[in-house]
Order: structure tokens, then sequence, then C-alpha cells
């Protein structure tokens, strides 16, 4: 806490010295803007209530917006007066996180009105349309008293049939990808209309009268789910369309959802690169490895092969099913302890992280992930989600704690929780924008997290050594370099499948024999890449822009860089694309 207030301290005091005309008019322009981000986050608000109601504000929850022509008539305007109004405040005139937020919304604007007019996706992406989620929501969060959510739920009822129908009319020659995850998920989410419905209205006050009304609609909703379902597996698609993107669209959606300062075809050069960069790497510690673990035995000619016997000799060390949860946990405070004794950034001890055991809905997907409050809602706990796996068989509990072995639970935990995405999240939360909380940037997100395993891992992080520990050991590097080849394969994966027209063969081979990941795994990544676009690069583009960007600024300052301060002023400006947070830094 104190740190930020002196660093207020030293701003306000190195303002004070540099102030003067310009800056008195320029202090008046950024409260205008601020004034102008507040009624657009409203305005937005009413455009997108299911986005609204998904980050904590639930004003708009009854309303549900019927997806037709004249809807998306009415968002192009919207977004149209927003570029208009944005020209108002000159650049020059904002200060950095302002600048970062104009960036931020413009962005926004031109990236809706590309979707709409250039992707289209509501043409052939049919599981666009699905409201189950949304209401699902409504009943499984305890925001407001039952009887009052279930009054929205009821009248957000009202236009399900109608946003069904306009589904039918905008949904043309759809991939069929998309049409089969349309029909998995509608199924899928159909009970909330049913079993969640009857339960809650159990538990609820409501008249009996106001029940049957509520149920009633219920009965109209699900039909109008099953008519849309019917339709798709009924309506012959002759001229169907590839659920590969193509190099044009892909490269725009690059730029419009990474906003990163390299092009897509550079992530990928970049990819390659680092993927033949860790398999040299891997090799060598292998070579070092094999005498201590394989006494005796010929080490494979193949290199990967020989590689994927480490690995797998490796991954037998983990802990047992029971004690998935208390591993997580105890690791914590040896991180936080860590990172103090090597001082590698301010960790504030008044914002603790409550390691919790999964919440129902999400049971069974084991692992770990963080739930953090929006931005509506910031007093609220950061919840480190820790899955179990009690109730699962043995031989697929075995399968995972492989996985999720002694050396990847702790990489694991430094990227979920500490200095990872928990770190991120509450540094981004003292530089106070509503804009960076609602379209903060993911590969910044995720690119912290990534570079952080790294960062630990440089400083000597290992969990079998202790704090003054200068190096990490070998089996660590090496199952770290497996970690980073998935983020690394994910980004080539998915820039040779939408635009190198990549096989599903040539990728398991990918996936399984240079990634060396499990069958089950590199079948659901498939799976994931067939029906999303640019999203798997995130996590390397960020990571690259990070590291690249520590190293220049280590260039640049020589014997006066310090990491530390590095981090700190990184996670300062808040979840913004790291190509304006490198503007900033190096100003
Ligand atoms: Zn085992
Ligand atoms: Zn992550």
């Amino acid at each position: 806490m104190e740190l930020f207030n002196m660093r207020k301290l030293l701003f306000v005091a190195c303002a004070l010295l540099t102030i003067g005309f310009g800056a008195a008019a320029n202090q008046d322009m950024n409260s205008q803007f601020n004034k102008y981000k507040d009624k657009l986050v409203q305005d937005m608000w009413r455009m997108y209530p299911g986005w609204a109601s998904s980050i904590g504000y639930h004003n708009y929850d009854s309303l549900l917006p019927v997806p037709d022509a004249a809807a998306r008539a009415n968002e192009i305007r919207f977004c149209k007066s927003q570029l208009i109004e944005l020209k108002k405040y000159p650049l020059a005139s904002l200060n950095s996180a302002n600048k970062t937020d104009y960036y931020l919304i413009e962005n926004q604007m031109k990236y809706s009105i590309w979707s709409i007019e250039q992707l289209k996706s509501y043409e052939w992406d049919p599981s666009t349309y699905n409201v189950c989620g949304s209401f699902a929501d409504m009943l499984g969060n305890d925001y407001a008293p039952l009887e009052q959510r279930l009054k929205s739920f009821g009248e957000r009822m009202d236009k399900v049939p109608a946003y069904y129908s306009a589904a039918k009319k905008n949904v043309k020659n759809p991939t069929l990808e998309h049409t089969k995850l349309a029909i998995d998920q509608n199924m899928g989410g159909i009970s909330v209309f049913r079993d969640d419905l009857n339960n809650a209205l159990q538990k609820s006050k409501l008249t009996t009268g106001e029940k049957a009304k509520l149920l009633a609609r219920a009965t109209d909703c699900i039909a109008a789910i099953n008519s849309y379902v019917s339709w798709l597996k009924n309506t012959p698609n002759v001229s169907q369309r590839s659920f590969r993107l193509g190099a044009e669209l892909y490269k725009r959606k690059f730029e419009f959802e990474i906003q990163s300062g390299y092009t897509a075809l550079e992530i990928f050069h970049k990819a390659e690169a680092h993927k033949a960069e860790l398999h040299s790497k891997m090799f060598a510690i292998t070579k070092q490895l094999w005498p201590k673990y394989f006494k005796g035995m010929a080490m494979p000619a193949n290199e990967l092969a020989a590689i994927n016997e480490m690995i797998g000799v490796l991954s037998q060390k983990h802990v047992k099913p029971e004690e998935f949860q208390e591993a997580i946990e105890k690791q914590l405070p040896f991180l936080v302890n860590f990172i103090k004794q090597k001082d590698l950034l301010y960790i504030d001890p008044s914002k603790p992280l409550v390691v919790r055991r999964e919440p129902d809905y999400m049971a069974g997907v084991a692992g770990a992930s963080i739930n953090a409050p929006g931005p509506y809602d910031k007093n609220g706990n950061t919840y480190y989600n820790v899955g179990s796996l009690d109730g699962w068989d043995k031989e697929k509990a075995e399968s995972y704690l492989r996985e999720y072995n002694h050396y990847i639970l702790q990489i694991l935990n430094i990227h979920e929780a500490i200095p990872g995405h928990y770190t991120q999240l509450v540094y981004a939360n003292q530089s106070p924008s509503i804009i960076k909380s609602i379209l903060g940037n993911n590969a910044m997100i995720e690119g912290w997290a990534v570079y952080t395993e790294r960062m630990m891992l440089e400083n000597g992080y290992d969990g079998d050594l202790g704090s003054d520990a200068k190096e990490a050991s070998p089996e660590m590097w090496l199952m770290y370099y497996k970690w980073n080849l998935r983020s690394t394969c994910n980004t080539i994966l998915d820039y040779k499948v939408h635009t190198m027209q990549m096989s599903r063969e040539d990728a398991m081979k990918l996936l399984v024999t240079e990634a060396f990941q499990q069958k089950a795994e590199a079948e659901g990544k498939w799976k994931r890449v067939s029906v999303s676009q640019v999203q798997l690069c995130c996590y390397f583009t960020g990571y690259s822009e990070i590291y690249a960007l520590r190293e220049e600024m280590k260039n640049k300052l020589k014997e006066k860089f310090n990491l530390k301060k590095f981090h700190e002023q990184f996670l300062s400006y808040g979840s913004a694309p790291v190509k304006y947070i490198r503007q900033a830094m190096l100003e």
C-alpha cells in the first residue's frame, strides 16, 4: 500500500514543477475525458446487457437483445458515433493512462464494426446463439435476493423465442464444427429452464400463481431452443464454410484482439524459432540427466524420443490424489517468501488470496483457476479455486497427476497465483480504470503469467531447493520447457490451421511428437482450434513482448536496471496492451 501512495506523491511533486499554462488546459481535457468514459460505459451496458451482467453490473438483467439486422445497424451507429466522439479529445492532451484508454476504446469500436461488416461470424457460427449460460448465471450467482433475480429471469425469457427466430434468419452456410458446437451447447444448457429453474422456484417465496407463470414461459423457451437445434440438424448445408478463417481475416482479427507490436506472421516465425530453441535446450538437459535416471540404458538416437522418455520418468514424481489440494495450498507462502527474499516485486499483504475448493458448478475440471472480483465488486475476495480429484477413477487420476506432476504443479501455481494472474490483478486494481478492467488486453494478462514462470526459474525458483538457490534444477528446467512448449505450439497450431491449411494429422504430430502432449490433450486442442481463432496466440505473443521489453530496458539502463522496479512499473499501467506500456516506459 505504502509504495503506491509514495509513487502518487512523487508524481504530484513532479507535476507541480512542470505545471504551466498548457498543463492546466490538459487537466481539464483529462477530466472531460473521464466523464466521457463513465457515460460510454453506461451506454455500453444498455447496448450489451449480457456483457454487463457477466462482469457484475445487473441493472439490465431483464433485457435480452434480439440479434436481428436492426440491432446490428444500431450497433454500428453506436460504434461510429463513439469514434466521432473520441476525436474531441486530442491524444496529445491526454495523460498516459487516458491515452491507453483512448486506444482501447477506439480499438473496441473498430473491432465491433469490422466484426459485423467483415468477419460476419453471426452468419457462419451458429454457436453465437445460446442464451442458456446467462440464464444459469442469474440463478447460480448470489448477487441479489432470489425473488428479484427470478423476476429479471422471467422478464428476460419473454424475448427468447424472438431471439432464436432471428438466429435462424442470420445463419447461412455455417461451418460443420460450429454447427455441432451450437447443437451440443444449446442442448446441454436447456436444463436451466427445467431443473435449475424448478430448484430455484422451490426455494423461493413466490406465490403459486407467479411460479406457474414462470414455468409456462420456460416451456416456450425450451420449445424455441429445441426448434433451433432441429433446424440446425435438418437444414441442408450444401456450400458449408470451412472452419479455417483464412489469412486475410486472421491477420485483422489478430490485430484487433491481440493489439501486439508484432504482426501475426512475425509472431508465427518467432514461435517456430522458439520451438527449435526449446528442443535443443531440452535435449542438452536430457543428455545430462540420462545417466542419473536410466543408468546403463542406451539413449534413443532420435532426440525427440529421448526427451520424451526423460519427461516420462520425471512425470512419475507427483502427489497422491488426496493430497492435490493441500499441495497447491502449501506452495503459496513459499512463493511469497521467495519473491520477498529475491526482491522480485512488492506483494501487497493486505490482499490475501483465498484458497478454496472449487465451487460445485466448476466441479470435475480439477486444476486451478483464479476468480477475481469484477470492477463493480472491488472489495470482494479473490479466490483460488482448486479442484479435487475426489471420485475420479484410478487411471484418470494417475494420468492427470502425471500431467500436473511435482514440477508442473509449481509452475501452475506461479502462473495462476503468485506472481502470475493473482498478483497482476492486485496491481491492475491499483490503476482504477473501468475501461482497462472491461477492455483489458488478454495478451498482456496471459503474457504476464507466462513471463513470470520463466522469470521465477531464472531467479532460482525450485520447490526442492531453498530461497537461497541460485539456479533451479535441470529437472525443473526441463519440465518448464515442456510447459512453455504448450503456449509456443498453441500459436504455431492456430496460425497454421487457420491460414496454412494444416491437416489434423500434422496438428497431432506437432502436439504429440514435438510438444510431448498426451493424445487426449492434443485431441482437445484440435477441437478448440477448430472453433476458435487467434485466442490461442495470446499466451506466447504477450510473453514474447514482455520478455523483449525487459531485455530492451536492461540494455537501455545498463547497471541502473532493477528487476523489481521494472516489474512494478510494468504492472502499474493496468491490463493494457504491451505495446502501449512499452511506449509509456520508454518515454
Ligand atoms: Zn504415478
Ligand atoms: Zn493464464
